[in-house]
């Protein structure tokens, strides 16, 4: 079996943009996954904002990682059609103290690189969040945060991955590892795969994986966050992201609205043992509900569309953990805790130049194909149902499946047939919303189960 140049273990949107990255050099590439689909971790299940890394921890490598991602994501969701919304954020203070602490937050602003905060007085935060609960005392703008489809930055950069040439072995779950003298040998679920240098990127598994390369230098506990999805009437409450004053814990519980036109609340910050705990909790539902009562009440009178929980990779160390082992030609990309969504595609660049330095031989390619053009999720922008001239040239575009997210039989057909074909409805519905709306697919399951087969996905 001949031997990859490098192996990246784990397809969620770290992985993926490393392995995209690497695909760009000469070098083969392998990018593997234990779950049957791409982005079924951690990055499937966040709360979808690109950071502007304003309340990072000032001269960390997550701050410049969150940063220079930013640029990179955004250029890049330019050329591949990822939705963004431009929505801005407004931190706001509810007590004395939190007032207080709102210059030392645009100080730190300053600090990572953002100038753009400006502290505003209660009247501002009002005009700009008229629901918002009794109470608020000021606030501090930040007005490059913004909301983003996680679901295609995942696919996007795993999707260029293959297309520039990258294997993709999903369903490969890593259980032992022979570092051999020209080659590593991964024994797998799914038998062995051998490369020349292994990436772990691997999230919540990533100690597991680190400590089968013999090391023990840290432990993740996967902090759950909980999240409440409300029906899309409620969007017009919230124009912009709400975020509470950062605490120790992390950002705290935020409104925001949703690229696909709904409300968020959430998340929860608890840690948990159990690595696979992706239910929410009646505790976790209730927690939010008393805060979003406080922040925004009228939001408790709207309809719930939908509750989900995400998993942050939370370690035993102040910072994101990219260490290399060249003589084990392995590297460890750990800790990519609360900022991965933003910082993926910077970690990828960051771990390029560590890679090249621990003797990873690299030469840029020259015949690289074009980025993929991702179907558009985003609710702000134009969808195949409301595009005549495509409806036109191709009715399946005209027929609506999913009524509640009005998703065409063209653009289930089309996912289905894409270079990395969903394994299932899950990963059809990430690809397309479907079965996302408020009947969470009870009226055309059964329908999008058969297009499903007919294509002969989801096998
Ligand atoms: C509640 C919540 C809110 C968040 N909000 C934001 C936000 O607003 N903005 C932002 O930028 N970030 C946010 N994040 C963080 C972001 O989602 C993560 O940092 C990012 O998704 C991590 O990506 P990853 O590729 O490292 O991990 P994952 O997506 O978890 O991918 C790791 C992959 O490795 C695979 N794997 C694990 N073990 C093995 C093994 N032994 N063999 C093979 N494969 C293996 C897994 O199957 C998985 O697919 C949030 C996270 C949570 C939980």
């Amino acid at each position: 079996m001949t031997p990859y140049d490098v192996i990246v273990i784990g397809a969620g949107i770290v992985g993926s943009a490393i392995a995209r990255d690497l695909a760009g050099q000469r070098l083969s590439v392998a990018l593997l996954d234990a779950r049957a689909d791409v982005g079924d971790g951690t990055s499937k299940a966040n709360t979808a904002i690109l950071h502007t890394g304003f309340d990072a921890t000032p001269g960390t490598l997550e701050s410049a990682m969150v940063r220079r991602g930013y640029a990179l994501l955004s250029e890049y969701a330019f050329h591949t059609g990822i939705p963004i919304e431009r929505t801005g954020a407004i931190l706001v203070a509810w007590d004395d103290e939190q007032l207080a602490a709102l210059p030392a937050l645009r100080d730190k602003a300053r600090a990572n690189g953002y100038d753009h905060c400006e502290i505003v007085d209660a009247a501002t935060v009002y005009a700009q969040v008229p629901d918002l609960g009794d109470g608020v005392l000021g606030g501090l703008t930040v007005p490059g945060e913004s909301i983003i489809c996680t679901w295609t930055v995942n696919l996007a950069l795993a999707t260029d991955a293959v297309n520039r040439g990258a294997a993709l072995h999903t369903g490969h779950r890593v259980t032992a590892i022979e570092v051999g003298t020209d080659a590593t040998t991964l024994h797998t679920s799914a038998g062995p795969v051998r490369g020349r240098w292994i990436v772990n990127a691997a999230g919540l598994g990533a100690d597991h994986v680190d400590a089968l390369f013999g090391h023990e230098r840290f432990t993740v506990t996967p902090r759950r966050g909980e999240l409440i999805v409300y029906d899309k009437l409620a969007r017009p409450l919230v124009n912009r992201i709400v975020l509470p004053v950062p605490t120790a814990r992390g950002k705290g519980v935020l409104v925001s609205p949703t690229i696909y036109g709904n409300v968020m609340l959430g998340p929860t910050s608890e840690d948990i043992e159990d690595r696979s705990a992706t239910g929410t909790t009646e505790h976790g539902l209730e927690f939010l509900l008393e805060k979003g009562r406080r922040l925004l009440p009228r939001l408790l009178d709207e309809e719930v569309t939908a509750t989900y929980t995400g998993l942050r990779a939370a370690i035993d160390h102040g910072d994101f953990l990219i260490e290399p082992d060249a003589a084990q030609r392995y590297l460890l990309v750990g800790g990519i805790r609360s900022t991965g969504l933003t910082a993926g595609m910077a970690i990828a660049e960051h771990v390029h130049g560590v890679l090249a330095e621990a003797g990873l031989p690299l030469r840029a390619r020259t015949d690289l194909p074009a980025p993929p053009v991702m179907p558009n999720l985003g609710e702000a922008f134009i969808r195949p149902y409301q595009d005549a001239d495509r409806i036109a040239a191709d009715p399946q575009y005209g027929s609506i499946v999913c009524f509640c997210e009005r998703v065409t039989v063209g653009e289930l057909r089309d996912a289905c047939r894409s270079v990395i074909p969903p394994a299932g409805l899950e990963g059809l519905r990430r690809r397309t919303r479907v079965m996302n709306g408020r009947c969470q697919g009870f009226f055309c399951g059964a329908e999008v189960q058969d297009i499903l087969e007919r294509e002969g996905a989801g096998r």
